[in-house]
């Protein structure tokens, strides 16, 4: 599947890219994505591909199909919680930082089965799979941490847990996303190639 990245373009250009066969679109930011939902809601899905502030669930929750970036307990908490107000079981993916870059959110590798088992006693979450921002890198060196990501993923499929389904490896951006699919991604995630480039402050 592809997830259009559209942070930054507006209403009517995410519409030209709905008219082309995009489905499901990504946002980063609460604010943009209430901005823009009311004018799309009926004819694309929604996704969160941001870093989500624990405070700002309550936007997105009954607005979005997956949430790509669970990170921390604490928001997996909330989402929960809020989910279950809601009436609703909240798809997300577990992000890992696959590079160990400090810059990026996401959780360790090495952390991800204690991490799981953490969120075992949510019933309002369901962990539909991982999702990762990898190393930007020339695509040959980026190659080694998605298939670190791959074999995360199938083990994530190991585990036999009520909320957790492993269905989706979400990885892979304009500049790498052949390698991201040729190594297991069945997400990927599309700004710049579909859009051109983001000039920011600017509505595209
Ligand atoms: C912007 C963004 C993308 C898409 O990036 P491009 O390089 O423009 O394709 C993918 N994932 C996340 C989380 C993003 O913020």
């Amino acid at each position: 599947m592809i997830v259009a990245a559209t942070k930054t373009f507006g209403v009517e250009t995410i519409k030209e890219a709905i008219a082309c066969g995009i489905t499901d679109i990504g946002e980063n930011k609460v604010q943009e994505l209430n901005e823009k939902y009311p004018h799309l809601k009926d004819e694309v899905n929604f996704h969160f591909i941001g870093h989500l502030q624990t405070n700002k669930v309550k936007y997105v929750i009954d607005k979005v199909k997956l949430i790509h970036s669970l990170d921390r307990v604490k928001l997996a908490e909330e989402i929960n919680k809020r989910a279950k107000q809601k009436g609703l079981i909240m798809d997300c993916l577990v992000e890992i930082n696959i590079g160990g870059e400090e810059s990026k959110y996401g959780i360790p590798p090495e952390e991800m089965n204690n991490f799981i088992k953490e969120i075992e006693k949510y019933d309002n979450i369901k962990i539909k799979g991982l999702m990762t921002i990898a190393p930007y890198l020339p695509s040959e060196e980026v190659r080694p941490y998605f298939k670190k990501m791959k074999e995360l993923f199938d083990r994530l499929k190991e585990i036999k847990q009520h909320n957790v389904e492993a269905q989706f490896l979400s990885m892979g951006m304009s500049n790498d996303y052949c390698v991201a699919v040729e190594e297991g991604a069945n997400i990927v995630r599309i700004g710049t190639s579909i859009f051109g480039a983001r000039l920011y402050n600017m509505e595209g």
